[in-house]
């Protein structure tokens, strides 16, 4: 009993950038609060694509967390840090002040990315007086919005027919910022800017050209225009004759 009680302790340490990543997700303790969530943990849904494929929402975080287990979860830098030289440096952080009564109330605000690094990916935003609880918000808010991405191989130089790319052009808007993600040749890698990297590589994509274009500055809108982009990977319709000759995948590439 008491070396049960050890190892479960163990399993819970923090990723190794600091992030909180929850391997521990217990299904005997989950107690799932939506239909949706009662028939994973019933063992009547097994997958996760049972749920994005009939364009049901997910209301509950643990129905990603009991049919996604690799999941891992980061975090963007979408604010600045008011440092000691003009601050500048970018940061996880967007902090603001709200005035009260008793004082400056300061609160933050992140924006977490999620993915099993194999076609599945989402992002959330979370505000709180404090991180912790933030940083909790924004990872559970990313997992409510997870979606079911294709992947091939859509560039003319490459055509190798695998999902190491995108298989056609797409793009996304975020307030004035506009995000167009390109096919590129394998070896390409991900040529976008570093925020924008985290969500391509979390969603399993490997060689993609980004094109940004307005305030892009504004990182909350890029990384949304990003994903909006991404999304397009979600929702476009494709003909069989695009499958074959990208060699689209939907979500896991087995
Ligand atoms: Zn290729």
């Amino acid at each position: 009993m008491v070396r049960d009680h050890k190892s479960k302790n163990r399993s819970r340490k923090r990723g190794e950038s600091g992030i909180s990543q929850d391997k521990s997700f217990d299904m005997e303790a989950w107690q799932p609060k939506t239909e949706i969530g009662k028939k994973v943990k019933k063992g009547e849904i097994v997958s996760i694509d049972e749920v994005l494929d009939r364009g049901q929402r997910i209301l509950e975080a643990g129905i990603v967390d009991a049919l996604l287990p690799d999941l891992q979860a980061d975090l963007i830098e979408v604010g600045q840090s008011k440092g000691k030289f003009g601050g500048g440096k970018s940061s996880i952080w967007r902090q603001t002040q709200k005035k009260s009564k008793e004082g400056n109330k300061p609160s933050f605000g992140t924006v977490a990315v999620v993915g099993d690094g194999n076609g599945y990916v989402g992002i959330g935003r979370g505000k709180a007086k404090e991180t912790v609880p933030a940083r909790e918000k924004a990872t559970r808010q990313a997992k409510l919005n997870l979606i079911k991405i294709k992947r091939g191989c859509g560039s003319w130089e490459c055509g190798c027919g695998m999902a190491h790319s995108i298989p056609f052009k797409v793009e996304g808007k975020c307030g004035s910022v506009r995000v167009v993600l390109s096919p590129a040749a394998k070896g390409t890698k991900l040529c976008a800017e570093k925020e924008c990297q985290k969500i391509l590589k979390m969603a399993g994509l490997k060689d993609v050209y980004a094109k940004s274009f307005g305030q892009t500055k504004t990182k909350l809108n890029l990384v949304y225009a990003c994903f909006e982009a991404v999304k397009k990977l979600a929702t476009m319709k494709v003909s069989e004759k695009d499958v074959k000759r990208a060699g689209i995948v939907g979500g896991r590439n087995e």
